[in-house]
């Protein structure tokens, strides 16, 4: 850990002296036959930046294998969920302090007292809705962003809620940054579901819920699968996978224990 930081203090620190050197280069009557004249000196910022960037993309990239290849080693085997794993940059998804951190099995704050969820989780919850490219997903919980982006890495069309609007406004700008264009981001409340857009093939709550909202189930079409977090705010938390069959039955089994922050109502 102590290392992470260490990364992004040293870039950070590379970073502002280089800008520093380009400033004092710049008035024209500073400049001494010792200078580098003002158009190399650019030059110089530029590749330097460039490479520094360079440099922590790869530091990035290969932390992020490391995740998905622990994820791997665990219980997680879905191929689409792996793959989309291997190429989101969770790093952009965490406030800047937190980036040296984005690759931890953990998860990590994302303001207005909510969470990025930990990455096995997040693939656990992905791979359990089997997602396939063309499928129609609705999430409860943007948060970040993330799990968002990871859907739609895996193809799907992806419709999330969020209810504090503040979120909601930082995710779908992101989301568009990274040029995830498969990702639409409401601001709203999640119990509702997102009746314009329904039936969806599947349904991810990525807030805990102390029932499962009747909305939901109503919005999965017949054959579609629903993962949601069920259970008290402070104790014990189920993942539980509803399937609704061709027919329309409604079955539900409870998978793993796991600890969300809680399912909130009313607009914030
Ligand atoms: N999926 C997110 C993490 C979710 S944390 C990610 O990948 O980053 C849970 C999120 O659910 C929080 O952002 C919280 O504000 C949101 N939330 C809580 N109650 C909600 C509700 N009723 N409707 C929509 N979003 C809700």
């Amino acid at each position: 850990m102590a290392d992470d930081y260490t990364l992004d203090r040293e870039l950070g620190r590379s970073e502002t002296a280089t800008v520093h050197l380009a400033h004092e280069a710049g008035p024209r009557g500073r400049l001494t036959r010792y200078a580098l004249p003002p158009a190399l000196a650019s030059l110089l910022l530029i590749a330097s930046a460039t490479g520094l960037t360079a440099q922590r993309d790869d530091e990035f990239a290969r932390r992020r294998r490391d995740m998905v290849d622990l994820i791997a080693g665990r219980d997680v085997s879905d191929a689409a969920t792996l793959t989309a794993m291997r190429t989101v940059p969770r790093h952009e998804f965490v406030p800047p302090e937190y980036r040296g951190n984005a690759y931890g099995d953990f998860p990590l704050p994302i303001g207005y007292g909510q969470t990025i969820s930990q990455p096995y989780i997040v693939a656990y919850m992905t791979e359990v809705l089997r997602p396939r490219a063309g499928m129609k997903v609705l999430e409860v919980g943007t948060g970040s962003g993330y799990q968002a982006a990871v859907l739609a890495a895996a193809g799907c069309e992806v419709y999330t809620v969020e209810i504090f609007e503040a979120l909601a406004t930082a995710a779908r700008d992101r989301l568009a940054h990274l040029g995830y264009r498969g990702v639409t981001v409401r601001h709203g409340d999640g119990h509702f579901g997102w009746p314009e857009h329904a039936p969806f093939d599947a349904v991810i709550v990525t807030a805990a819920a102390g029932y499962i909202p009747p909305a939901l189930i109503e919005q999965l079409k017949p054959g579609g699968r629903m993962v949601i977090p069920v259970g008290s705010v402070y104790g014990v938390q189920y993942l539980i996978l509803v399937e609704k069959d061709a027919r329309g039955q409604v079955t539900t089994r409870a998978l793993i224990p796991v600890q969300f922050v809680p399912m909130l109502k009313g607009p914030r």
